[in-house]
């Protein structure tokens, strides 16, 4: 790739952008080698600025479950843009988004809308302490609640990409408002809630925890945090900013049937554009300003275009019975791709949860803890996500983040994942042994 297109933007990146990027892990700081600087993207393809094509998996992290500028989308936001970027007042289609939000997802009362999945949980966050007047919050190691101050504690993403359990900057008076337990321990958060449960406002936790890969947790483990919560008043905070609309119409919430006090969302709720929003329980949502007395505001906040990309989004998926469709493709992907992943000499599992896929490397089982994950994964997930882009496809440039299947990939995309995927293991493990 030398002197490449990508090469030379990405140069006049990093003298203008800290690490040349606008989010970290953007980089290929943990995978080596220059990011693809991207021109274009189309259903299940990126195009890069020197016109390579990739099979793409990424899906902007999540939220593209449509795949790129999907054509009802893209109408919807020109439509959109030539009535007014944004009014700074109420405006119809958040309304019909809210409206939407609420008729899917269990026990929505009312919602806000907010620009961030980071600005969601912060939002919540702060709204399950002025509900409660208490200050503790309880989240889980690995789990990744966006960049929110007191919650940059033992998360995944980026930050487990980069080795670094914890963010500098985070005051430890904050942190100190923080307690973190291991995922699938029940007994853990029981045994914590008989010493200070009085004090947590919050426990917080990704149903479907995908930042430290896929850590699938078991049904009986959800419903115990809902019944210690409930025993202690304690806000439970489901953070469905992945899962939320991409697994189901009503997120972890509908495939566990287990309703949180409040939900966090992001991602697809926005179809690409920025969009947050956090919701639940009437008599908590009802502290929020101006009906109460906890303080929530933004400029941009519900804006027009970006609710008009939400609503297009959710209509397209009901429309095509959408969840249901990518169940189908999720199901075959498992079928071509775990067991060529089982078959290598050192077993590797496919973990899966409907169009949410991770590779767990030298794993035979699915793990359900960050602590089960293998040390190794990371160096040879480098060597395959290289060979997996050198060969067409993009992958998410870290072994911890998930890949998302969208309704712009079909079963021939899938094949190809599969056999790519099959000479890209045995290139790396021939080069490993060369
Ligand atoms: N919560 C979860 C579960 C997430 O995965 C993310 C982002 N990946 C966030 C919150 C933060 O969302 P955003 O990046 O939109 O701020």
């Amino acid at each position: 790739m030398s002197d490449s297109t990508s090469e030379i933007w990405f140069e006049r990146a990093k003298a203008v952008l800290a690490g040349g990027v606008s989010s970290p892990v953007r980089a290929f700081k943990s995978v080596g080698g220059t990011p693809r600087v991207i021109a274009s993207a189309s259903g299940n393809e990126i195009r890069d600025v020197d016109g390579r094509v990739y099979l793409d998996f990424v899906n902007s992290w999540g939220p593209l479950i449509l795949g790129h500028a999907n054509p009802v989308v893209s109408e919807a936001i020109c439509a959109a843009a030539k009535r007014g970027s944004s009014y700074g007042a109420p405006s119809r289609p958040e309304v019909e988004l809210a409206e939407l939000v609420k008729s899917l997802y269990p026990g929505i009362d009312l919602l806000r809308f907010v620009s961030s999945g980071t600005e969601a949980v912060m939002s919540a966050v702060r709204l399950a302490r002025g509900a409660t007047g208490r200050d503790l919050i309880v989240k889980f190691s690995g789990c990744y609640h966006g960049h929110v101050d007191s919650l940059l504690v033992a998360a995944g993403s980026g930050l487990v990409t980069f080795g670094e359990p914890s963010s500098a900057g985070v005051p430890a008076q904050l942190s100190a408002l923080s307690r973190v337990l291991q995922l699938n321990d029940e007994r853990a958060l029981q045994e914590l809630c008989e010493r200070e449960g009085s004090h947590i406002a919050a426990v917080i936790i990704e149903p479907i925890p995908a930042n430290n890969g896929l850590l699938l947790q078991r049904p009986e483990y959800l419903l115990a945090l809902r019944k210690i919560c409930d025993r202690h008043g304690i806000v439970l905070i489901f953070d469905e900013v992945i899962s939320g609309f991409r697994v189901a119409a009503g997120g972890a919430a509908e495939i566990y049937g287990i309703t949180p006090d409040l939900v966090t969302f992001g991602k697809v709720i926005g179809g690409g554009l920025p969009v947050g929003a956090f919701g639940g329980r009437r008599d908590l949502m009802e502290q929020l300003s101006p009906l109460g007395r906890v303080y929530q505001a933004g400029t941009l906040s519900g804006n027009p275009v970006a609710m008009s990309a939400g609503l297009a989004t959710l209509r397209t998926l009901i429309a095509e019975q959408g969840w249901q469709r990518l169940a189908e493709l999720g199901a075959h992907f498992q079928a071509l791709v775990k067991p060529i992943l089982g078959s290598r000499a050192s077993a590797h599992t496919l973990v899966r949860e409907q169009s949410i896929f991770w590779m767990a490397l030298f794993s035979d089982r699915a793990p359900r803890t960050d602590v089960e994950i293998n040390n190794e994964a990371s160096g040879y997930y480098a060597a395959l996500f290289h060979e997996m882009l050198e060969r067409g496809i993009a992958l998410a440039p870290s072994a911890f983040e998930v890949g998302f299947l969208s309704l712009a990939h079909s079963e021939s995309d899938i094949s190809r994942f599969a056999a790519t995927l099959g000479e890209s293991l045995d290139a790396v493990d021939r080069k490993a042994r060369s």
